[in-house]
């Protein structure tokens, strides 16, 4: 398998072609943005903190019945992927209310919601991610109804296969956004980015600190060790 060009450039990943035309490489970038890019910084070691973790998390939902991009680690910020048609919405799933939710319903942050809530965003920078409906993705031609119950459901599932195993690892799983595909090869919907302390609210649950990115938008420092800690425990349940 042959790298080839870039072909899209994030703010915290490259992706380049490669010689397959169903494959493609992911490249996690040192660097963090945060709050619609208006926060940033370069934080060494964060590119392949989050490729190792989203690795580890990804194989394992694969291995356990949902579809991912995800093929192979190829090297220390890069992994193997299957190429996929973006959807631009944002599948966001919550075992406590925080962060901009908890803003919105006007309860404290890490409310204990008694249900398992799941949110659709629209994953639009211009306007802001809106919190948006069924219908409304229906209406802008993002996806059909039997897409998004399919989207919902692998939601759920992921959330009952990682809260678990977060759990093992001696960390609560508050919240996760999800991204999803359409598989170039396929047509079938699939994860299609990245799971890991970007994308999740994880807190301790033995002292309650927080390991994810709100270590960086709420300027907590100790970003890079927060993401090792998660690393290590992960790779730690992995292995027992
Ligand atoms: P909130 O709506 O409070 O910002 O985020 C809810 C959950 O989804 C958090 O775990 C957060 O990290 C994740 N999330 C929501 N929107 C984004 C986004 O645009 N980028 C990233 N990386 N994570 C997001």
């Amino acid at each position: 398998m042959t790298k080839g060009e870039l072909i899209f450039e994030g703010n915290e990943k490259q992706v380049f072609a490669t010689d397959h035309p169903d494959q493609v490489i992911f490249r996690y970038k040192d660097v963090m943005v945060a709050y619609n890019n208006v926060k940033r910084a370069r934080i060494k070691g964060k590119g392949a903190l989050d490729n190792q973790i989203s690795a580890l998390l990804l194989d394992y939902l694969n291995r356990n019945g949902v579809e991912t991009h995800f093929i192979e680690l190829l090297g220390e910020k890069e992994q193997l992927c299957r190429k996929i048609e973006i959807i631009p919405l944002q599948v966001v799933v919550h075992n406590r209310i925080a962060g901009s939710l908890a803003v919105r319903l006007g309860v404290e942050d890490g409310y204990r919601n008694p249900n398992t809530i799941v949110d659709l965003r629209y994953n639009n920078d211009k306007l802001e991610d809106p919190f948006i409906n069924r219908d409304h993705a229906v209406a802008l031609g993002l996806a059909t109804y039997q897409e998004l119950d399919g989207m919902y459901n692998i939601a759920r599932k992921v959330n009952d296969l990682l809260f678990p195993l977060f759990h093992r690892a001696g960390i609560e799983l508050v919240d996760m956004k999800i991204e999803f595909g359409r598989a170039s090869d396929t047509g079938t919907i699939i994860i299609s980015d990245e799971i890991s302390p970007d994308t999740c609210r994880l807190w301790d649950e033995a002292t309650g600190e927080r390991l994810d990115k709100d270590r960086f938008r709420l300027d907590l420092s100790r970003v890079e060790e927060s993401y090792k800690t998660v690393l290590d425990r992960l790779n730690q349940v992995m292995i027992s």
